[in-house]
């Protein structure tokens, strides 16, 4: 197992926005805007599951760019038409990302199921950014607390101490994907801190140090540093922008500036 990175993270996650060519279009755009640039970041780029292989040859061994999955199912194998499972991208992706609110929502799974996605992730090598959140009813109840609290004891039920630190947390609440909308940066910073400490109860403060929690939901060069300017922010998961090669690299820079 590798040693558990601790820089900063960029994820984009390029949806259904491109097609095949555009997407590849896209990574060559990328690996050419960021030749010769020092970055202190990691970078992962989630293109759609029949890109990854073509990505997977292009990018090589580059130290820049590293390829995820969009999602995996929850079961390793089965009748499930359409479904791709964790190991149809394990030989391509060394991430995947699940939970995502628009998967939740396109295939019904809950909590249960995101714990499974992420329990299969670390199986086979791969890194789970675990994706959580509250909607825009349970914020304006005031349940954001109880429901991220919620789900990080759902994903930490079976997690053990060797697994913890090789998964990422996005916290994407759902009202901020897409919409322009975001949190104030000290309600994201709260709640990380809510999510370490979630963490360092039920393992100990170094795990909850060493974990990297994600912020997601309308990130773009305009906000990135606002969000990346608080305390326990390890990085963005970046949607919209991260189709649009100069808005991504200009994030990724943003993000690496705050290393350290
Ligand atoms: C996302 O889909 O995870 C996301 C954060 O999208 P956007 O950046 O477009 O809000």
């Amino acid at each position: 197992m590798e040693a558990m990175d601790t820089s900063p993270l960029i994820v984009g996650n390029w949806k259904m926005e491109l097609s095949h060519k555009a997407e590849l279009e896209m990574a060559r755009a990328l690996k050419s805007l960021l030749k010769g640039t020092p970055l202190t970041a990691q970078v992962v780029i989630c293109p759609s599951f029949p890109t990854l292989p073509l990505l997977h040859e292009f990018l090589g061994t580059s130290e820049k760019l590293e390829l995820g999955a969009q999602t995996i199912h929850w079961e390793e194998k089965g009748a499930w038409t359409g479904a791709v499972s964790v190991l149809q991208i394990s030989p391509w992706a060394k991430w995947v990302i699940v939970g995502h609110s628009e998967q939740r929502e396109l295939t019904g799974c809950t909590d249960v199921e995101v714990e499974k996605q992420a329990q299969l992730a670390l199986k086979h090598g791969l890194t789970p950014i675990i994706c959580i959140g509250e909607t825009a009813e349970e914020r304006a109840a005031d349940q954001t607390i109880a429901r991220v609290t919620e789900q990080v004891s759902f994903i930490l039920q079976k997690m053990t101490r060797a697994s913890i630190t090789r998964i990422v947390i996005a916290y994407e609440p759902l009202w901020a994907i897409g919409t322009g909308n975001t949190p104030d940066p000290n309600d994201i910073a709260a709640t990380l801190l809510l999510i370490r400490k979630l963490i360092a109860e039920r393992f100990d403060r170094p795990a909850s140090e060493r974990i990297r929690l994600l912020y997601g939901g309308s990130v773009t060069p305009d906000t990135v540093d606002g969000f990346m300017s608080e305390p326990g922010v390890n990085g963005v998961l970046v949607g919209g922008s991260s189709v649009h090669p100069m808005e991504f690299v200009e994030i990724i820079k943003n993000v690496s500036s705050h290393a350290g």
